[in-house]
């Protein structure tokens, strides 16, 4: 049932009022008793769904908090700081409208462990619920503060006396989703001028598409230039990821965002740990040397990154589509802590955001698919390890090929009957030249089984 960020699938097809029902009775058998916070971002179903699963916790026995249309971060700063068992999120992130979903969140704020989620799948397909008593049903409550004490505990990680010296002009594009209840009032707070673009909660999303990549990210770029801002920042649909457009309509990078962050954080302390997973690249490699920090490779998927940060007590985490991770707040990515971040950054050195890009060392990367039969997946990286054994590589996840001028990384998709093959290097021609050979490899691997 889950995949790599919670349960998702096609509202009232995949996705069915009874799912979620049965699934929060899980979660109340396996977690409970005890208290359960949860919320929604602006999706089709949000209510529904939000409904469905306070009644199947409330039959558990379990209480229920309901904070709400939040951003999953803001429901993970509060679960433990409510002293609840669990919290349950109603998103399905970056999907496209007709998606929703269900993330589970453990009592420390991180989304549960792949062991959690088979207990949960186990109880769900045996029907094994927890039912209390007719005088022990859960209450059900309201609590309407999860966003103010959410801001405040970011506030008091930057320096807002400089953010408000520098006036900075900020557009918000909030997906018309929960990024727009939190992030252009938490800025405005710190004195930046903010405007707001789709920031009406509508989950037709009728402004642009969640997921904030640079092809929905077109008409940011333009405000930002058109108002003659300082910088735009861009939500998924759970903000739990922030994207920025410098001040000339570019959008960056994830990992450029990202390397900017942990180019400051990891120089506050000599033999910091950056937790990361295997598919982040050079940028990322170089920051870290810069700033003397380790780096603790990880698979891919943001779960196992907060996990690892929170088990090694490491000073930040990061992915290289833009999540970042500052344990100093909470262990989770988290998009408006990230966006404040990058603002404090611009207020503190008196740069832009484009110069403080042009910083950065520049790589090139290709990312190509390709097919395989899905029973041939596993046969495949078997002869894809034995292939590449005498090979420079790490094996955390799929086959990371290191090389001189760059690296390739092979993997299996979780989900679609292909191998992606992501190749970086120092000039494009090097990239393309990295990308065949991975593919290559992967041909010839097939051959083989
Ligand atoms: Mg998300």
């Amino acid at each position: 049932m889950f995949g790599t960020n919670g349960v998702r699938g096609i509202i009232n097809k995949e996705l069915t009022v009874e799912l979620v029902l049965n699934l929060s009775r899980a979660i109340g058998t396996v977690l409970g008793p005890g208290k359960t916070a949860i919320a929604r971002d602006s999706r089709m179903g949000g209510e529904m769904f939000t409904y469905a699963s306070m009644s199947g916790l409330a039959s558990t026995g379990c209480s229920v908090v309901n904070l709400g249309s939040v951003p999953t971060p803001t429901l993970q700063y509060m679960t433990p700081r409510l002293g609840c068992n669990a919290g349950v999120m109603v998103t399905a992130s970056h999907n496209p409208p007709q998606f929703n979903g269900i993330k589970v969140i453990g009592s420390n704020g991180i989304e549960i462990t792949r062991e959690t989620e088979v207990q949960l799948e186990n109880v769900y397909h045996s029907h094994e619920f927890k039912t209390v008593n007719w005088n022990e049903i859960g209450e059900i409550t309201h609590y309407t503060t999860a966003v103010d004490e959410y801001t405040k505990g970011i506030k008091s990680l930057v320096n807002g006396d400089k953010i408000r010296e520098k006036k900075l002009k900020v557009v918000i594009d909030g997906a018309n989703s929960v990024g727009s209840v939190v992030t252009p009032r938490l800025l405005r707070e710190l004195g930046c001028k903010v405007v707001s673009l789709n920031a009406q909660l509508d989950g037709s999303f009728p402004g642009r598409n969640p997921e904030p990549i640079p092809e929905n990210l077109t008409d940011l770029s333009r405000a930002v230039v058109a108002m003659g801002a300082d910088l735009g920042i861009a939500h998924d649909g759970d903000a739990d990821r922030a994207t920025f457009v410098d001040e000339t309509g570019r959008v960056l990078w994830g990992d450029q965002s990202f390397a900017l962050i942990a180019s400051r954080v990891l120089a506050k302390k000599r033999g910091s740990t950056l937790v990361t997973p295997i598919s982040s690249g050079r940028l990322i490699e170089d920051v870290a040397q810069k700033a003397g920090a380790k780096i603790d490779w990880t698979e891919v998927g943001s779960v196992v990154v907060s996990h690892r940060i929170d088990e090694i007590g490491a000073e930040l985490g990061g992915e290289e589509n833009g999540g970042v991770f500052y344990p100093d707040h909470q262990p989770v990515r988290d998009g408006a802590m990230t966006a404040s971040q990058i603002v404090e950054m611009i207020a503190l050195e008196g740069k832009t955001l484009s110069q403080l890009v042009s910083e950065l060392p520049t790589y090139f990367n290709t990312k190509v698919k390709v097919p395989v039969p899905q029973d041939k997946k596993e046969s495949i990286l078997t002869a894809l390890l034995d292939i590449s054994k005498n090979m420079n590589r790490i094996t955390i996840d799929g086959i990371k090929i290191i090389r001189d001028d760059g690296w390739i990384l092979i993997r299996p998709s979780g989900t679609e009957p292909l191998y992606r093959c992501f190749a970086e290097g120092k000039t494009q021609e090097t990239a393309d030249r990295l990308s065949e050979e991975g593919v290559k490899l992967i041909e010839r691997a097939k051959k083989l089984v």
